[in-house]
């Protein structure tokens, strides 16, 4: 593989710590140890998250193409769109954002509080769009970077997730990198890799990374999008396209993307009892925030996968933790009574 070819801006604090999660390994039996590498506390940019490593590998080449306005979409609560809004304050860009009606989610304050109240103060344009949910390439995206275009702007386009880019899967190639040299520190390495997915790329990025050292398909991929055939495809072309790109030296195949799907219901962006329940335990055993739409869903997949004893007595298991919690604000509802 190379991956050293590629231009990276910083725009994170450095290598994102890996912390054992004691008490709630042993409250599901002590069999299997877990472990957190926490992408939620990666950046000092409006609370980081994922996107901001995936952002780290597109800002080169908007810098060198000379744009001057970031332009993406999400659903209202994306916590892409807020990432992206603060790395273009950061990078002293302008940042429209197309924020559409992904979730089935209706909270008196969801459109005011959170991700997209953040959006708001870091002087991004926020334009709400009454559309559903889809990962592909939308209308209403490209209506913006014509519009920024016809005011004289020159726009850098950054898909949803940052994900459908050609560049889009390298920060989580660059994440396994990064494990590996902290696996030389700690004096092991994980069996099992445990990350949300939905729009693909950050899964995509790690299953190229963990190839090298033929760990693909222990990277569990737990499905949040509820539409896992267009997840998964999505998931094997980002890292086809990502293999390549880093000449990882092998075909990206069916075997190295496992996406569990037995997690996402209801639907995208609405928790099941069992996703609360994820949320309380892991804040009540470790301190531990997640969110009802991503995290909290990969959090119940690797509890349930533990408890089910689907993984070997002796393992030891990392939860990717993306990041997510500043919309548990359009939730408040749920968590009244704690
Ligand atoms: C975007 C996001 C994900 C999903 O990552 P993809 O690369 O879109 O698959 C998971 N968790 C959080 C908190 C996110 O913001």
């Amino acid at each position: 593989m190379r991956f050293d070819k590629f231009p990276r801006l910083q725009l994170t604090f450095g290598p994102t710590p890996i912390e054992k999660l004691q008490r709630l390994s042993d409250h599901l039996g002590g069999r299997v140890e877990i472990w957190a590498k926490r992408e939620d506390c990666n950046s000092g940019l409006a609370f980081g998250g994922n996107k901001v490593r995936k952002l780290e590998y597109l800002m080169p080449e908007a810098i060198a193409q000379n744009c001057d306005t970031l332009v993406t979409i999400g659903g209202v609560q994306s916590n892409h769109t807020r990432q992206v809004a603060a790395v273009a304050a950061k990078l002293g860009m302008k940042c429209r954002l197309v924020q559409e009606s992904w979730v089935n989610w209706h909270d008196g304050v969801y459109d005011r509080v959170g991700n997209i109240l953040m959006s708001r103060i870091l002087g991004a344009e926020v334009e709400l769009v009454n559309e559903g949910f889809g990962i592909e390439f939308k209308k209403s995206w490209e209506a913006a970077l014509e519009d920024v275009r016809e005011r004289g702007g020159k726009p850098y386009a950054i898909p949803a997730g940052a994900s459908d880019h050609k560049l889009g899967g390298l920060g989580f190639v660059g994440f396994a990198e990064e494990v590996r040299a902290q696996e030389a520190e700690l004096g092991f390495k994980f069996d099992y890799i445990f990350v949300c997915s939905v729009t693909g790329s950050t899964q995509a990025g790690m299953i190229v990374g963990f190839a090298v050292d033929g760990r693909a398909n222990r990277v569990i991929g737990i499905d949040a999008s509820a539409k896992p055939t267009e997840t998964r495809e999505q998931v094997k072309r980002i890292a086809q396209n990502t293999a390549e790109l880093v000449e990882l030296g092998r075909r990206i195949t069916d075997e190295d993307v496992v996406l569990d799907e037995r997690y996402a219901y209801p639907e995208y962006g609405v928790p099941s009892d069992e996703t609360l329940d994820a949320m309380r335990l892991s804040a009540r055993m470790e301190g531990m925030m997640t969110d009802p739409v991503y995290e909290g869903k990969s959090m119940q997949g690797m509890i349930d996968i533990i408890r089910r004893e689907e993984i070997p007595t002796g393992s030891k298991v990392l939860y990717a933790h993306l990041g997510g919690v500043p919309a548990i604000n359009g939730y408040s509802y749920l968590f009244r009574n704690g």
